[in-house]
């Protein structure tokens, strides 16, 4: 089997297959883990399980798309590949479709910290940190915002331990946060990981059960061979019965070489890392209002957040690098970095209704995905790869793979529903993309 991707997604995947007797080659363009998967924030949480559409995600990215230092952007665009994919977004932001895919992550996200412990489990070292999730509020409007999600989580089925603080409990908690703070919520069952250690734990994993592990090795083309696919490689070709593509953002330069165009946008990030200080907090903190994450790893500490949809490139931009050490210090006025940051850019995949895409590519036999995990990557890695590891050798189905078939990406949507009403559906992905190309 050939996964293409080396990322944590591509990697689990590739320890879930090869600890049940699959031979397995992963090719990376680059070095594993260098990708999305290096400088996030690490954060398998539960509480953050949501789906980036939702109801008022729209009005908030129109007010944040003149500043350029706001958590959220929409690259101003005409191009009708963005223009399908907004449009699908748009749809995905109403409240029943919102409703839908957070039932659907919130049940992924509470299978996420398990996963976590079979891999441990397997031999696989990694970074791990388990203490709770602190959301300050430092506003009414914040407080009853963060109470209401809360409701939204418990609706849609969390059993997690969610608890309302006061300002002297949270403040008890985590000294350092400001004496601004009003109050909060503590998410209890929340872990975090160094994610660029996971990457490089999963590798060496894979690299001493003898798994063929090609770095520095980008696969160009994939064509056809005996049945199966042959992947072609810079510097190596490898032939195998099936292939995962798990190339993040840029799986679908990929897709596009197979003449199949998923609806897959790039949403860039970043992250500041600064070495451990004294003044810094204890605990990881999400500051809803700027959307910024602030982790806490040995030695280290992270600020990261943004979400800049349909981003090109990963040029670093001080003013958003900037907005985001200023909301951490707001929130942590004792805070004194030692020395300046380590900065980072990464590209998340994203569908339009925010669930990942994990399955069987329509249409093209042999191909599967596992891509466009969107902000819940590192979450849900591991459980990825045991869920797919487990209907390609297995072939047993899991009721959150149904929610991630790429399939849904043929199903009409909006006004397309009436036309595909008159008109016959499509047999596969490329037909149609050939149909909709030849309009
Ligand atoms: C600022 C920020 C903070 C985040 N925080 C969190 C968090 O706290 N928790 C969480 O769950 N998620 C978080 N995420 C999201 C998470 O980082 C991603 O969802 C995750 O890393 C995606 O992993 P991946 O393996 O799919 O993609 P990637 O890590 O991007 O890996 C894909 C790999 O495929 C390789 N590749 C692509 N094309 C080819 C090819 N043709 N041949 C060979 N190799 C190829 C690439 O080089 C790359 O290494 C965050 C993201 C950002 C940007």
């Amino acid at each position: 089997m050939i996964v293409i991707g080396g990322g944590a997604v591509g990697l689990c995947l590739a320890e879930s297959l090869t600890s049940r007797g699959a031979e397995v080659t992963v090719f990376e363009r680059g070095r594993c883990g260098s990708a999305a998967s290096a400088g996030n924030a690490g954060w398998i949480t539960p509480s953050l399980s949501l789906p980036v559409p939702g109801p008022g995600v729209i009005g908030e990215a129109l007010r944040w798309l003149v500043n350029p230092s706001g958590p959220l952007w929409i690259r101003p665009t005409l191009a009708p590949p963005m223009i399908d994919w907004l449009t699908r977004f748009i749809f995905s932001c109403s409240a029943s479709a919102f409703a839908r895919g957070l039932a659907v992550l919130q049940r992924a996200g509470a299978r996420a910290g398990p996963a976590y412990d079979r891999l441990a489990t397997r031999g696989v070292q990694f970074e791990l940190h388990e203490d709770p999730l602190l959301y300050p509020a430092f506003d009414r409007r914040e407080l009853e915002h963060l109470w209401k999600v809360v409701g939204d989580l418990r609706r849609a089925g969390s059993r997690q331990p969610l608890e309302r603080l006061s300002r002297e409990e949270i403040l008890g908690i985590e000294p350092s946060l400001g004496g601004s703070v009003i109050g909060g919520v503590i998410a209890r069952d929340e872990r975090r990981v160094r994610p660029e250690l996971l990457s490089l734990g999963i590798r060496d994993a894979l690299v001493s059960r003898g798994v063929e592990v090609l770095e520095h090795s980008p696969v160009v083309s994939l064509v056809r061979d005996r049945g199966g696919w042959r992947a072609v490689g810079g510097a190596e070709d490898r032939s195998g019965d099936a292939v995962v593509i798990a190339g993040g953002a840029e799986s679908r330069r990929l897709l596009a070489a197979l003449g199949v165009r998923l609806p897959i946008v790039g949403a860039k990030g970043y992250s500041r890392t600064y070495p451990s200080h004294p003044s810094g907090p204890k605990h990881p903190l999400y500051l809803e209002g700027p959307k910024v994450a602030i982790s806490v790893f040995d030695g280290g500490l992270r600020v990261s957040g943004t979400l800049e949809l349909g981003a090109r490139g990963l040029a670093l931009s001080p003013r958003r690098l900037e907005a985001i050490t200023t909301a951490a210090q707001r929130a942590l006025p004792r805070w004194r970095p030692a020395s300046p940051p380590s900065d980072w850019a990464g590209m998340r995949s994203l569908s339009p209704d925010g669930l990942p895409f994990v399955g069987a590519l329509p249409g093209v036999d042999g191909i599967h995905l596992a891509t466009a995990h969107a902000t819940l990557g590192i979450t849900l890695a591991p459980l990825t790869g045991e869920l797919l590891a487990t209907q390609l050798l297995e072939r047993k189905p899991d009721e959150l793979l149904a929610a991630f078939d790429p399939a849904r990406a043929l199903r009409p949507y909006g006004p397309r529903r009436w036309i595909a009403r008159t008109s016959r559906p499509c047999a596969d992905l490329s037909r149609q993309q050939q149909q909709e190309d030849s309009r």
